[in-house]
C-alpha cells in the first residue's frame, strides 16, 4: 500500500496532537502545513481546533485559505475538528460576518454548549460509511451544527445536537478525537484520503 501524505494546518491551535495521532497510522506521512508550498505536497488536510477567528485571519493574509478552498474544490479531503468545523461551515450562527472557508453546507453555532459546560467529555457513536465507531467525545468550547443542507450526512449527535457531519470528501467533528487515545476517526479520514487518491 503506497504511503499517503496528510497535512495538518499548523498556523494556530492544537495541530501537534493531530500530527501525533496521524503518525500512529501505518502508511501515513503527517506534515505540518504553513504555506501554499506545504499544501501542494499533501493528499488530505486536517483543520485543527483553536480559535477560528484567528486562524481565518492568518489564512486570509497569507493566501493559504484561498489555496485550501481551491484544493478542496478539486476534491482534496478535509477534516475539521472544533474550530476546523467552524472554518468549513458556509455560515456561522449569530456572526454572519465571520469569514470562513465556506466549503460545507452547514451553519455552525460557536461556543454553543454555554459557559457552564465550557468543556466536557462524553461517549458517542459516530456512524460512518465504514461502520459505527464508538469514541470518547472531548468537547472544548465546542460548536455544533445548527443547520445543514440535505447533501450533508449527520454522523453523530449529542443530546439532539449535531456534532459530526460529512459532505462528500469533507468531514467535521465538534469534538477532538486527537486528544484521546482512539485513532479510529483519523483512520476513517485516512480511508477517505486513500479512496480519493485512488480515484484520481
Ligand atoms: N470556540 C473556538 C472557536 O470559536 C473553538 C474551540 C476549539 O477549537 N477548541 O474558534
Amino acid at each position: 500500500m503506497a504511503d499517503i501524505s496528510i497535512g495538518v494546518l499548523a498556523v494556530q491551535g492544537d495541530f501537534h496532537a493531530h500530527i501525533k495521532m496521524l503518525q500512529t497510522l501505518p502508511g501515513v506521512n503527517a506534515l505540518e502545513v504553513r504555506t501554499q508550498q506545504d499544501l501542494e505536497s499533501v493528499d488530505g488536510l486536517v483543520l485543527p481546533g483553536g480559535e477560528s477567528t484567528t486562524i481565518i485571519k492568518l489564512l486570509t493574509i497569507s493566501g493559504l485559505g484561498q489555496a485550501i478552498i481551491q484544493r478542496a474544490q478539486q476534491g482534496m479531503p478535509v477534516y475539521g475538528t472544533c474550530a476546523g468545523l467552524i472554518l468549513l461551515a458556509k455560515q456561522v450562527n449569530e456572526r454572519p460576518d465571520q469569514p470562513t472557508l465556506n466549503l460545507m453546507d452547514i451553519c455552525a453555532a460557536r461556543n454553543a454548549f454555554g459557559r457552564q459546560v465550557d468543556s466536557f467529555e462524553t461517549d458517542l457513536v459516530v456512524d460512518t460509511a465504514d461502520g459505527s465507531i464508538p469514541v470518547r467525545g472531548v468537547f472544548i468550547r465546542a460548536p455544533f451544527v445548527a443547520h445543514y443542507e440535505p447533501a450533508v450526512k449527520v454522523l453523530a449527535t449529542y443530546r439532539d445536537r449535531v456534532v459530526a457531519v460529512q459532505q462528500g470528501r469533507l468531514l467535521a467533528t465538534a469534538f477532538h478525537p486527537e486528544l484521546t487515545t482512539n485513532n479510529a476517526i483519523h483512520q476513517y479520514f485516512v480511508g477517505m484520503v486513500r479512496r480519493s487518491v485512488e480515484q484520481v
